[in-house]
């Protein structure tokens, strides 16, 4: 049987459900004002927690956001997990917002403000599409990010590498792929390189070596999943490397893939309609590598 979804708040440990835990005027809500992390229970564990803290706190110092100790999250973290079956897959999110806009001491959402966060952790059961996925591959559908690959690094207010809760574009852009009867988008620059999809990294394969784009010099979200992946590709005989990559030269390379936390593997099996390298043993090789 599916598990009902797990919301664990501080102080309180596992409520139900459907309790309220934001009031209407959280700039979570009102801005999309707050930061998230999302990670694969398998096991009853989170894979990659520290990982995860670690990018959640990057986030939190770039936005100016007074995060909780990383004991706090962990507890949550903890507090989740020991409420799931072992040997289901899930999906755990760590939110947490900038607070009430009308709150005590919330009213000064300014770096450095005293505005008391929201923090809350859901754990839910992993969705079949992504599973699927893992299975059947996607068609992926290019679209411009409608800046130059380079634009974010020197404009902190992009926000370029934070895993901000700001995702109406991420998720208008994958509705527009299934407008197109497609699965998911690969985001290009103006400048003509492929970045990243709205909710995942893009991993290739290039005579023999496994290459993602660099989240440094590109403003992309730094995938852990991908980092994890690159950092034990020589287990699969490969070496790995940083590299830019345009989506014609994708059509030649000997296979590509979407990587994310919840979602796994699952192999571009074509773009923008044309069919690309994909054998599904590669395939395998990697999901089993990563332990999906
Ligand atoms: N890029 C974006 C924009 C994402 O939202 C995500 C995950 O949700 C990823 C990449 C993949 O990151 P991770 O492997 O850490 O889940």
């Amino acid at each position: 049987m599916t598990p009902a979804r797990i919301v664990v708040v501080p102080g309180k440990g596992v409520v139900p459900a459907d309790t309220p835990i934001l009031t209407a005027d959280d700039l979570g809500v009102l801005r999309g004002d707050g930061i998230f992390e999302t990670m694969h229970v398998r096991g009853g564990r989170p894979w990659l927690l520290d990982e995860h803290l670690d990018r959640m706190a990057r986030s939190a110092a770039r936005m100016g956001l007074a995060l909780p100790p990383r004991a706090e999250l962990v507890d949550l973290a903890e507090q989740a997990c020991a409420e799931w079956p072992p040997g289901v897959e899930g999906a755990l999110r760590l939110v947490c917002t900038r607070g009430p806009e009308s709150g005590a001491t919330g009213q000064d959402p300014r770096p450095g403000g005293a505005a008391p966060v929201t923090l809350f952790a859901t754990l839910s059961p992993v969705g079949q599409a992504s599973i699927e996925a893992r299975r059947v591959g996607l068609a992926v559908v290019t679209a411009t990010l409608g800046f130059a690959a380079g634009a974010r690094t020197d404009a902190p207010w992009l926000l370029g590498g934070v895993k901000s809760l700001s995702y109406a574009v991420n998720m208008a852009s994958q509705r527009w792929a299934a407008e197109q009867g497609a699965d998911d988008v690969l985001w290009v620059s103006s400048d003509g390189y492929a970045l990243e999809a709205p909710t995942a990294t893009l991993v290739w394969l290039s005579g023999g070596t496994l290459c993602t784009v660099p989240a440094g010099t590109t403003g992309i979200l730094p995938g852990t999943t991908a980092r994890w992946l690159l950092d034990h590709a020589d287990r699969l005989g490969w070496t790995a490397a940083e590299r830019m990559v345009t989506p014609a030269e994708l059509a030649r390379v000997d296979g590509a893939w979407l990587v994310s936390s919840v979602r796994g593997v699952a192999a571009i099996r074509t773009l923008d309609g044309a069919a690309l390298a994909a054998d599904p043993e590669r395939t395998a090789r990697i999901t089993a590598l990563l332990g999906y």
